[in-house]
Parts: structure tokens; C-alpha cells; sequence
């Protein structure tokens, strides 16, 4: 009796002796579906396993489009961070004394 082994979602053979679940083309799309939302964040987002860097003003960053290197406390890998600024601005009175 020999042991089969289908990937769960397309139905694919797999090597009996694989530790996965699905085959190489479903592994893939699962990943870039699970993508983490890394973009124009409030914190640097780990785009490996999505944790937030509340740390980063201790980093270099200080102005519109700087970039370092990180690494995640959580999973120890390095990711790219860009700097992103957005302008805002307050006005006030001068003294009150008007022109
Ligand atoms: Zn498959
Ligand atoms: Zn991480």
C-alpha cells in the first residue's frame, strides 16, 4: 500500500515525504496573498511578520524620503524603511498687534 499525499487545495500529487500541505504554486499564491500591508504606515511595518517599530525615531530618520535598515525585535530580519513626511501646518496670531 502506497501512501499518497495531495496538496489541500488544487489537488496536485505531492512526494509522499513532504512536510507541506499544498504544492509549490499554491504555497506561493497563499504567500503573496497573506501579503502584509507595508505602505505609507504610522509605524515601520516588519513585511516579514507584520510587527510595528515603535522604536524607529530612535533610528537616523529624520527627513521625507530617508531610508534605513531595521531589524524586527520580533522575527530578526532586516527590512528597508523610506521615510515618508506629510506636510501640516499651523498658524497662529502674531501678538495680536494686527496689520
Ligand atoms: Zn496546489
Ligand atoms: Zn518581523
Amino acid at each position: 500500500m502506497s501512501e499518497t499525499k495531495e496538496c489541500a487545495k488544487c489537488g496536485d500529487d505531492l512526494s509522499p515525504k513532504s512536510e507541506e500541505e499544498l504544492c509549490s504554486d499554491c504555497k506561493q499564491e497563499e504567500i503573496e496573498a497573506n501579503e502584509i500591508d507595508t505602505v505609507d504606515k504610522d509605524y515601520p511595518t516588519c513585511p516579514h511578520c507584520g510587527n510595528e517599530d515603535h522604536d524607529w525615531c530612535e533610528g537616523t530618520l529624520t527627513e521625507d524620503g530617508d531610508v534605513e535598515w531595521h531589524r524586527c525585535h520580533r522575527c530578526q530580519k532586516s527590512y528597508k524603511v523610506t521615510m515618508h513626511i506629510v506636510a501640516t501646518f499651523t498658524t497662529e496670531k502674531f501678538g495680536g498687534d494686527e496689520r
